[in-house]
C-alpha cells in the first residue's frame, strides 16, 4: 500500500465507508493518515461515585447492586441497573443493548465510564462504556485518539482505518536526514506520524507534535521562498499614477481617515507607483478599518486603468463588501460584480464574459475568484483577507492571472512581531494603530450559565432600545456526545423568551448561500433583532448597529477567536458588550475567559493566552481562526517556526518537503 491509494484498498473499507470518509474530503491514504486527531481521551484512575461531577466525563468502579433489568419502551429497548461503591449509588442505562442482560450479573465489580447526567435528583449515566479492572488498567497506559468524525462514520472505524495504513506510516521516507534531526532534537517523520495516532505516552506525543508542527512550517516558507524568488524578478507592470482620484474617494466619505489608514493608503500608493510590484501586509486590530484602505487601493488601480480583484473567506463577507463597494464607488462610476460558489450559472457565464472583456472593474469573491476558467482583462491589483495569506498557492494562482499584479494582504491576526518578520519575509508591513475616533471601549463580562436570564432580560432591552445582538453557539444540530448548545434549539429557545415582535433568526454554515445572504441581508437593514449563529460570522462582519455579542460555551473557543468575535460589536457610535458564557463548571476556564475582560487589545489577548497555557494543552485550543496548519499553531509552536527558518536558510533547496496538503488548504469556505 502507498500514500496514494484510494481508501477502498484499505481492508475494511468498502464503497459506502469510503464515501463517508469522502465527506471529509478524505480520498486517499495520505489524506488519511494527515487527519490528526482533534483529542485524545484518557482513561483516568477512577474516581468514587461521590466524587462524580455532573457534566464530567468520569471513571468509577462499582459493583452491580441491583438485577439487571431490560425492558422495552415504545420500540426502544432499555437496560438499566444500579451500580454502587463505598461512597453513593448511581443509575446505568444502555440503549437497544438487550444481550446486556446475559454479560452483566449483580454483584459484578466494573470500572464504568461516562458523562454523569442529574436525573430526578440523582447521578446516572447513560451508555458508558464497562471494562473489567485489569482490563482498565491497561488502557490507563493508553491515549485514544479522537478524530474529526462525521454522519455515519464512527471514531472506531476511524481507528481501525489508521492501524491498517501502519504499515504505509513505517515506510514513510524523512525529507530531514537524520544528523540534523539529532542536532534539533526532532522526530523522525514516520514516528511522528505514528505517535500522533497511536501515542504511547506524552512525551511521544509532544515530539510528534512538535515534529509535525515544524513540517508544515517548513513547507510553508519553502513555498514562500518560491514565490519570493518570482516576486524579486517583477518590475512594476501596472504602474499606478497618483492623480486626485484617490483624494476624492476618501474625501466622499462619511468620516475622516485615522493617521494609520492614512499612512497605509500612501504606503500603498508608493508602491504602485513605484519601480516593483507592490506586495503588502495591512495589519490592524479588528474594528481598525481596514476596508477602506482596501476599497482606496482598488479605486488606485481602477483609475489608472486596471482590474482589482478582492478575495474572502465567506459568501457572507463576499456580499457584504460588495453591497458597500457598489454603495461608494458606483458614484464614480466603477462598475463592481459579485462572484461566489452560489452564483447562479447563468450570471457566473456573464460575469466571466464580462470580466474578460474590462466590463467590470472590480470583481469580488470567494474561492471562485481562482477557479481556472476566470479570466481578467487586465488584472492590476489582487487584495485577499488574512485567512487567504497562508494559502500560499490560492494567492499565487490568483496573482497568476494577471502579469504580476499588485499584491495586498489584510490581516487582523495580532502576532507578534517576531514571527511576523519570518511569516511575512516578503512582505512590506503597514499597520494601523489606532481606532477610528468616537469608539466607545467594548464592556465585557465573562460569567456562569447562571447569569443567563439576566443576559436575555439584557438583550430584551437592547433591542427595545435599537439595538441588534448576535449570540454564537459553536455547533450547528444536537450531538449525541457533546451535550453542547446549538443554534437550532437556542433560536427556538430566544423566541420564546424574547416578546413576539422581536425576529430571532439564525446562520449557520450547513444553510444554502441564498439563505445566508437573505439572513445576513435582513439583520443589516436591521429587521432581525437577534441572530443565533455559529462562527460563520466570525470573518470580517460588519453591523455598526450590533451592540451586544453574547458567546454561549465560550470556554471552547481560542481567546483569539473570541476577540475576533466581540470584534463584530463596538463598530458604530453605540455602547456595545460582549458577554462570554463559559459552560463548564471550572475556574481554570473562568479565569482564562477573564482575560477578555480586562483588555480590548489584540496583541494583549494573544500573549495572555499563551502565558495561562499549561503544560497539558497539547494542542490548546488553537489561537488564531486560521486553517492553514492542521497542527502548527503560531503561538504555541514559534519556536518550530524559528526552527523551521533555521533550516530554511541553512539548507534551502536541498530540503524538499514532501507535498503536505494540510499546509495548503488555507481556507474553509463555509
Ligand atoms: P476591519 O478593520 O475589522 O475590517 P472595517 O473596515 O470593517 O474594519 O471597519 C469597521 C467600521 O468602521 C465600518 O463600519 C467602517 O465604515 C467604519 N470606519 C472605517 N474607518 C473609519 C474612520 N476613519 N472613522 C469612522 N468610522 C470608520
Ligand atoms: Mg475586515
Amino acid at each position: 500500500m502507498k500514500l496514494t491509494d484510494e481508501l477502498k484498498s484499505i481492508k475494511g473499507i468498502g464503497d459506502k465507508t469510503a464515501a463517508n470518509f469522502a465527506k471529509l474530503h478524505i480520498q486517499n491514504v495520505r489524506d488519511l493518515l494527515t487527519t490528526y486527531p482533534k483529542n485524545y481521551l484518557t482513561y483516568e484512575e477512577p474516581v468514587s461515585i461521590a466524587e462524580a461531577k455532573e457534566g464530567e466525563r468520569v471513571s468509577v468502579l462499582a459493583v452491580i447492586g441491583t438485577y439487571v433489568d431490560t425492558r422495552t419502551v415504545r420500540g426502544l429497548s432499555l437496560t438499566n441497573i444500579g451500580i454502587r461503591d463505598a461512597s453513593g449509588t448511581m443509575k446505568v442505562t444502555w440503549f437497544n443493548q438487550p444481550f446486556l442482560k446475559k454479560t452483566l450479573h449483580r454483584g459484578d465489580t466494573y470500572v464504568f465510564v461516562g458523562v454523569v447526567k442529574m436525573r430526578n435528583g440523582s447521578k446516572c449515566l447513560d451508555h458508558p462504556e464497562y471494562y473489567k479492572q485489569e482490563k482498565y488498567r491497561d488502557m490507563m497506559q493508553e491515549w485514544m485518539p479522537v478524530y474529526p468524525l462525521t454522519k455515519g462514520l464512527t471514531n472506531n472505524t476511524f481507528v481501525k482505518a489508521m492501524k491498517a495504513c501502519r504499515s504505509v506510516i513505517a515506510d514513510m521516507e524523512d525529507y530531514i536526514p537524520e544528523d540534523i534531526r539529532r542536532e534539533n532534537g526532532l522526530m523522525e517523520r514516520s514516528e511522528a506520524f505514528e505517535n500522533i495516532h497511536f501515542p504511547m505516552n506524552e512525551t511521544l506525543l509532544r515530539g510528534a507534535i512538535r515534529r509535525l508542527a515544524l513540517d508544515e512550517f517548513y513547507a510553508f516558507l519553502y513555498d514562500m521562498g518560491r514565490l519570493k524568488e518570482d516576486a524579486t524578478r517583477t518590475a512594476n507592470t501596472h504602474p499606478v499614477v497618483q492623480g486626485k482620484a484617490v483624494s476624492e474617494f476618501v474625501n466622499s466619505l462619511p468620516f475622516a481617515l485615522t493617521k494609520g489608514q492614512q499612512q497605509a493608503i500612501e504606503d500603498i500608493l508608493a508602491d504602485m507607483g513605484g519601480d516593483g510590484c507592490m506586495n503588502r501586509l495591512v495589519q490592524g486590530d479588528v474594528g481598525s478599518g481596514k476596508t477602506v484602505v482596501a476599497e482606496a487601493a482598488l479605486y488606485a488601480v481602477v483609475a489608472a486603468g486596471y482590474q482589482g480583484a478582492m478575495m474572502v473567506p465567506t459568501e457572507v463577507l463576499a456580499n457584504q463588501h460588495y453591497e458597500e463597494f457598489t454603495k461608494s464607488l458606483s458614484p464614480f462610476g466603477v462598475r463592481v460584480a459579485l462572484l461566489v460558489g452560489s452564483t447562479p450559472a447563468k450570471d457566473k457565464r456573464h460575469i466571466l464574459s464580462a470580466l474578460a472583456e474590462g466590463e467590470i472593474d472590480i470583481i469580488i469573491g470567494t474561492h471562485a475568484l481562482i477557479e481556472d476558467r476566470v479570466v481578467y482583462h487586465d488584472l492590476g491589483l489582487v487584495v485577499t483577507d488574512e485567512q487567504h495569506r497562508f494559502g500560499v498557492k490560492q494567492r499565487e494562482k490568483l496573482s497568476g492571472k494577471g502579469t504580476y499584479p499588485h499584491v495586498l494582504v489584510m490581516s487582523a491576526t495580532p502576532i507578534p512581531r517576531t514571527l511576523a518578520i519570518i511569516l511575512y519575509a516578503d512582505m512590506d508591513i503597514s499597520v494601523i494603530k489606532e481606532l477610528p475616533k468616537g469608539r466607545k471601549p467594548i464592556k465585557n463580562c465573562a460569567v456562569g450559565t447562571n447569569y443567563r436570564a439576566t443576559a436575555y432580560r439584557f438583550i430584551r432591552e437592547q433591542a427595545e432600545a435599537g439595538g441588534q445582538i448576535y449570540i454564537i453557539c459553536p455547533m450547528v444540530a444536537e450531538s449525541d456526545t457533546l451535550d453542547l448548545t446549538n443554534v437550532e434549539q437556542y433560536t427556538e429557545r430566544m423566541r420564546s423568551v424574547l416578546p413576539p415582535d422581536m425576529h430571532v433568526e439564525m446562520l449557520h454554515g450547513q444553510m444554502k448561500a441564498d439563505e445566508k445572504a437573505a439572513i445576513m441581508d435582513r439583520f443589516l437593514a436591521g429587521e432581525i433583532q437577534v441572530l443565533v449563529s455559529t462562527t460563520v460570522i466570525e470573518v470580517g462582519i460588519n453591523n455598526p448597529n450590533a451592540t451586544v455579542m453574547m458567546v454561549e460555551n465560550a470556554e471552547r473557543f481560542g481567546l483569539a477567536q473570541l476577540h475576533q468575535l466581540r470584534g463584530r460589536v463596538g463598530r458604530g457610535k453605540k455602547q456595545s458588550y460582549a458577554i462570554f458564557v463559559n459552560g463548564k463548571e471550572s475556574p481554570e476556564s473562568m479565569e482564562r475567559l477573564k482575560v477578555l475582560e480586562e483588555s480590548n487589545d489584540g496583541f494583549f489577548i494573544a500573549g495572555e493566552d499563551l502565558r495561562m497555557r499549561g503544560p497539558g494543552d497539547f494542542f490548546g485550543i488553537r489561537q488564531s481562526g486560521e486553517t492553514l496548519f492542521e497542527i502548527a499553531d503560531l503561538y504555541n509552536h514559534a519556536d518550530m517556526l524559528a526552527l523551521a527558518q533555521k533550516l530554511y536558510q541553512a539548507y534551502g533547496e536541498r530540503l524538499v518537503p514532501p507535498e503536505n496538503p494540510g499546509s495548503m488548504t488555507g481556507t474553509t469556505v463555509l
